[in-house]
């Protein structure tokens, strides 16, 4: 599917996982692992342990019933500075996100 995006990045925001783990089942390739980290709920959060077999589907962040996958494009990332993107991912962590690059 040629019109897919690339996915750069993929952030789950580890406040609202509750650990259901639609999103290790229903994406397509595979990309998510589940983590060894618990979060303040007490649920294991999915890690994206291969982002490069990630084909942009969006299917994880659709099916998210926490809306706690976030998903970043190269669309969006070539449009901000590496350093704000940097600046968003200490914000995330310090927010208690979980971030996974390429
Ligand atoms: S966008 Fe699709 S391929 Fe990529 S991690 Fe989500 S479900 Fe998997
Ligand atoms: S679908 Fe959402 S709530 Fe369920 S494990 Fe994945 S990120 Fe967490």
């Amino acid at each position: 599917m040629s019109n897919k995006e690339k996915i750069t990045a993929i952030h789950i925001d580890e406040c609202y996982c509750k650990g259901c783990d639609i999103c290790i089942e229903l994406c397509p390739t595979d990309v998510f692992d589940v983590s060894e980290k618990i979060n303040s709920k007490g649920y294991y959060v999915p890690l994206p342990v291969r982002l490069d077999k990630c084909n942009g589907c969006r299917i994880c962040d659709l099916v998210c019933p926490e809306l706690a996958v976030i998903l970043i494009s190269e669309e969006i990332s070539e449009e901000i500075s590496e350093e704000i993107s940097e600046e968003i991912s200490e914000n995330l962590s310090e927010k208690g996100r979980l971030e996974i690059n390429p």
